[in-house]
């Protein structure tokens, strides 16, 4: 079974595989490590990994920035300012990319195209395994929302993967770190604080190592803050700059704006190992060639506004942590765009000490994503080794209920409790005690901005005697940091027993289907004596970690007898695909891919035809000489210039069917050649061609 690792980058994207000897990263079809995260959609076929300079609003990049967000959303906007192609909101809200593709214009979710990336690391993988590739684990970063979540699983699905973890991307690199870790203490942990800076965002994570295991002490991050933007400022320079020398506006053309940002990044990259470095672009706007220049002192001085953002989430990773710089053993600096030496001064001076290279910057997400599968893979054996992973963001549970009052016209009453606080461990899970007589009501919210996830209904239910009763809503929050509910039962006590020796009374109703991990939370919703404190939306949260025994003992040494009966659970999620959706997106999925491999396949005909060609050209004049008369030879080398000629022009683009009967073609005259050729190696004699021929 496959052990897979998915680090898919706003830049690029690296796979690496488990195999019983270790982690390797697989190879692309250019024998590279990394891929570029760029989906190019042409006239008959889709291609991930390279961008069209030619038709750059058809290369679509960047995708995890729009995956799983509003398109009302601010940093969306910003985002698509500098995005070459079209986006559009969608009837749900949620944004639709515009290309064109198999000559009409088709409009992608942000998912759909996500699973267009997945696919293809999948069919890297399967290339590599040569078999199936389907449980596999995806880095995300930290701070993905349960809507993002949801969208990468979604994604998953559509490509026909099953995700056994998503797994936040700094804590893979602290996985891939520590598993190798040799010299790690049993009681004394070892604090390393990772710095993530990729492409488009930063990332820190604090870590305690002990031996064989690691906790997550805490996570920051700003999510707008990676190499892109470095390249964005340098954009901006020289756009101007061409604009008042050379009379060009490169923000007025998308092809130009592309080329001026391929080449501010490449010039980036150049002053990191340099002091100054020269940019050329030739004819790039209105048949003009551009020169330019930059010292990397001055490049800092323009990136001030940045290089200033990257001390925000430095410090809050170390307060978080409840540490200080000085109880800090190691810094450790992955992600590409930290390359630039201006953030590593900021670093080397924020934690007053260098800070180190020990992992492979661009591959140590993808392995870790490979570690963590293997670990959960149950065909793999893996040295224990112990993961005790934080989640960003706190999440709310609240019960709404309409309160009959003294007018009887109801009063609606909210109660809101804090389910999983910031840091919370996952997967954790957590027993809610509410007290109903029928159907009602959970929100998930985030706390902080109050977006609501989930809407639950519990029910269709009813009390036998119409009387409120318990009810045990199991919610968890999953190894994907998304949150569910597992199991919604109605507790009715019915009679008292007697106590027997044998009876468990300590009993707890959640141990057997929740595993230690749970905590069960008391959230009371029936009308308490005075319903002032609770008439009002905007009760304060609370949080109660109050434990409800199933069975209690009674004075006479009775038990309670309690009735479960299991209440059907359903969930909104909002800005969610639905199934229908999800449904419909595999099938389109399919029929691409159907229709890319049958491209795949013309082309690999073609390149037969034309192979057959040049190979059996040269064989009639040096090995099959002696196997064919002149006259013979001259017929075939005709048939097969013939056979070129059509193949660069009026045969440059036919079906796949339309090669293969022109190889059979060629393939009459120059079998009989290559049969008598055979026949002679066999037999090892020499064998007169005109006995042949007569
Ligand atoms: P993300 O983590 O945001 O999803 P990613 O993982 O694809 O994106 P990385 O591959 O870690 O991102 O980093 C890519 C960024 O690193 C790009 O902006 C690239 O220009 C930048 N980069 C690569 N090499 C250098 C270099 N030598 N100097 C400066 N920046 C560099
Ligand atoms: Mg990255």
């Amino acid at each position: 079974m496959s052990v897979v690792g998915f680090d898919v980058g706003n830049d690029t994207f690296t796979v690496a595989v488990a195999r019983q000897r270790g982690i390797d990263v697989i190879l692309n079809d250019e024998s590279k490590r990394e891929t570029p995260s760029v989906i190019s959609f042409a006239e008959k076929q889709r291609s991930v990994g390279a961008a069209s300079l030619t038709n750059p609003k058809n290369s679509v990049s960047q995708i995890k920035r729009l995956l799983g967000r509003k398109f009302s959303d601010p940093q969306l906007q910003t985002d698509l300012q500098t995005l070459p192609f079209k986006v559009t909101e969608g009837p749900d809200g949620l944004p639709l990319v515009h290309v064109s593709y198999l000559g009409e214009e088709r409009r992608f979710t942000p998912t759909q195209l996500f699973a267009m990336v997945l696919s293809n690391m999948k069919g890297l993988a399967e290339k590599n395994f040569k078999g199936a590739v389907v449980d596999c684990c995806i880095g995300i970063p930290v701070y993905f929302t349960d809507l993002q979540r949801r969208a990468v699983l979604d994604a998953a699905t559509i490509a026909g993967l099953r995700p056994l973890r998503l797994f936040h991307e700094t804590t893979a690199t602290a996985l891939a770190y520590g598993i190798y870790k040799t010299d790690l203490s049993e009681t004394d942990p070892t604090n390393v604080a990772f710095v993530d800076i990729g492409h488009a965002s930063m990332q820190v994570c604090i870590v305690a190592f002990k031996k064989g295991q690691l906790k997550i002490l805490s996570h920051s991050y700003d999510t707008s803050l990676g190499g892109r933007d470095f390249d964005e400022v340098l954009f901006r320079h020289f756009a101007s700059k061409f604009k008042s020398e050379y009379k060009i506006d490169v923000l007025q053309n998308a092809r130009a704006s592309t080329r001026l940002r391929t080449a501010c990044e490449k010039l980036k990259k150049m002053l990191s190992a340099n002091s100054e470095a020269p940019m050329g672009i030739e004819c790039l706007m209105d048949d003009k060639d551009v020169k330019g220049f930059m010292k990397r002192d001055e490049f800092e001085k323009l990136s001030a506004p940045i290089l200033d953002r990257i001390l925000d989430p430095l410090k809050n990773a170390v307060a978080e942590a409840g540490l200080t710089q000085e109880r800090i053993h190691s810094v450790e600096v992955v992600g590409s765009g930290s390359r630039i030496p201006a953030i590593i001064k900021i670093l080397t001076t924020f934690f007053g000490r260098e800070p180190r290279r020990t992992m492979n910057a661009s591959e140590c997400v993808a392995r870790g994503c490979a570690l963590q599968c293997a670990i959960l893979s149950p065909t793999f054996r893996v040295r224990d080794f112990q993961i005790q992973e934080s989640f960003p963001f706190s999440i709310n549970l609240t019960c709404k209920e309409i309160v009959p009052d003294a007018e009887n016209s109801g009063t609606e009453s909210e109660q809101c409790l804090i389910l999983f606080p910031k840091g919370n461990v996952i997967p954790s899970t957590k027993v809610v005690t509410l007290s109903k007589s029928g159907t009602f009501t959970l929100d998930a919210v985030y706390a902080e901005g109050s977006t609501k996830l989930c809407t639950y209904t519990i029910g269709p239910f009813q009390t036998s005697n119409g009387e409120r009763a318990k009810v045990h809503v199991s919610v968890c929050l999953n190894l994907h940091g998304v949150v569910s509910i597992d199991s919604a039962i109605l507790l009715e006590e019915v009679a008292e027993v007697p106590v027997s020796a044998e009876q468990d009374t300590t009993a707890d109703m959640d141990t057997d289907e929740v595993p230690n991990k749970s905590n069960e939370l008391d959230c009371d919703t029936s009308m308490p004596e005075s319903s002032d404190d609770h008439s009002s939306s905007s009760s304060p949260c609370s949080e109660n970690g109050a434990p409800i025994s199933e069975k209690k003992l009674t004075e006479t040494d009775k038990v309670t007898e309690v009735n479960k009966t299991t209440i059907p659970v359903s969930e909104l999620v909002h800005g969610g695909m639905t199934s229908e959706n999800l449904q419909k997106a595999m099938e389109q999925e399919l029929e691409m891919a159907l229709q890319d491999r049958i491209v795949e396949e013309t082309k690999e005909k073609k390149n037969a035809v034309e192979a057959y060609i040049y190979d059996m050209r040269n064989k009639l004049s040096d090995k099959y000489l002696e196997f064919v008369v002149d006259k013979e030879r001259e017929d075939i080398v005709a048939k097969l210039q013939e056979t070129e000629d059509w193949l660069y022009e009026e045969g440059e683009d036919e079906t796949k069917g339309v090669y293969i009967s022109k190889l059979d073609e060629l393939k009459k005259g120059g079998d009989p050649i290559e049969e008598r050729h055979r026949e002679w190696s066999e037999r090892g004699t020499t064998i007169q061609l005109l006995y042949h021929c007569i």
